[in-house]
């Protein structure tokens, strides 16, 4: 039930007993709820714990007359605003609507009361008093709504940033490239300098790769083509592709697949792709000569792909946020900066397209990580 459709209270304040069930009668219903007091004090008490739609306030009472009740009530954060019936029992002469309006009264009513009048006028400040609640709660959702979109806005020009120095980096590496290549003859040297950049060049379309995927991920554009393929041949497409980052950490990868040949069903260049990128990242989040390994095993239903480093680990907090987009948490050297944070989030939709599950392992910063991911053996619509 949203807050709009609880019951809403109405005060009702009079002397008389008889009067309060009078009037509970004429108003209480399943959305009306009556809180009766029989003094201005009990009534201050009931507007300490309740939000109220509408106050009846007898004008004549003992000790605290209505319109003092009303000044109490005026004075009252919480009270100020509820609008206030007067209920007067003799004819109310000019000075004392008078009165009665400049201690906030919205209306008059006499005693004998007209049930049809009380009730459509209650009606109204009930309805009035429920689209105040809808604009509250509205106007919360908008808070709420407008602090994500703050927050999505600002990781958004975070992310433009790092973007600009990963585009960057590899554009003035192949600029100087051009530049030495120009001044130079010598074939040794030129063919030294192509090599260089190419490295770059892989590395620029592999950044706006990842960049178009999520995008087309994102629009649900991205279709897998499935076919047999095995574990076997998959872990070793993505060794090939992780060896020069291992190579260049001067890292030391080990490799165990099951002896027989596992079969499953998925697109080849995808799953490779969510391997390579578990060894990369094993590569680049762990300091020179280090050691990586990645277990593959297999069972009736499924496949366990776990690769396990001895690098820079991860902390607790981080760990919540690792999966997604944009998510990169400051290393204790410089590798963090290295990356755009796209990876995970892209293998994780990569392994859920595929029915799989991933999740990563790590006592804490400086002891490691493990990246466990599930796959199923067979087709799982077949
Ligand atoms: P990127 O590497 O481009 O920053 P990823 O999505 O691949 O983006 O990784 C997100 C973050 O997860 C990295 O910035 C890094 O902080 C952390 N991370 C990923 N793999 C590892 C790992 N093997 N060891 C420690 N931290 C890792």
């Amino acid at each position: 039930m949203s807050i709009v459709d609880t019951p809403v209270n109405i005060l009702l304040v009079d002397d008389l007993e008889e009067n309060l069930i009078a009037l509970e009668a004429l108003l209480a219903n399943e959305d009306v709820v009556c809180l009766k007091a029989r003094s201005g004090e009990e009534a201050l008490e009931l507007l300490l714990v309740h939000d109220v739609a509408l106050a009846l306030l007898d004008v004549q009472m003992p000790t605290m007359d209505g319109f003092q009740l009303a000044e109490f009530m005026r004075g009252n954060v919480n009270a100020r605003d509820i609008p206030l019936i007067f209920l007067t029992a003799g004819s109310a002469d000019s000075p004392r609507r008078f009165r009665g309006y400049e201690a906030g009264a919205v209306d008059f009513i006499q005693k004998p009361i007209e049930a049809d009048i009380l009730r459509s006028k209650a009606r109204v400040f009930i309805e009035l008093y429920r689209r105040k609640l809808q604009i509250l709660t509205q106007r919360d959702a908008l808070e709420v709504y407008a602090n994500t979109l703050r927050q999505a806005d600002q990781r958004k020009n975070e992310f433009i940033a790092i973007l600009g120095h990963e585009l960057r980096n590899p554009i003035m590496a192949l600029n100087a490239g051009f530049k030495l290549l120009e001044k130079t003859d010598d074939p040794a040297r030129q063919q030294a300098l192509h090599e260089r950049m190419k490295v770059q060049t892989h590395h620029l379309s592999r950044l706006i790769e990842d960049l178009l995927d999520v995008a087309r991920i994102d629009k649900g554009k991205i279709s897998l083509k499935p076919q047999a393929v095995s574990l076997q041949d998959i872990v070793q497409s993505a060794v090939d592709i992780a060896t020069p980052k291992m190579q260049a950490g001067d890292h030391t990868l080990t490799v165990s697949t099951p002896d027989q040949t596992v079969w499953m069903y998925g697109d080849f260049t995808r799953m490779s792709q969510i391997v390579s990128n578990l060894l990369t990242n094993a590569a680049k989040y762990t300091p020179t000569k280090g050691k990586v390994h990645l277990e593959a095993t297999a069972c009736e239903d499924h496949v366990t792909i776990a690769v396990q480093d001895n690098g820079i680990g991860i902390a607790p907090h981080a760990r919540n946020h690792i999966f997604d987009l944009f998510a990169q948490s400051k290393g204790p050297d410089a590798r963090a900066g290295d990356g755009l944070g796209i990876g995970l989030a892209l293998v994780k939709k990569l392994v859920e397209m595929h029915h799989g599950s991933i999740e990563v392992h790590s006592e804490g910063t400086g002891k490691g990580s493990c990246f466990t991911v599930r796959l199923p053996v067979q087709n799982p619509q077949a």
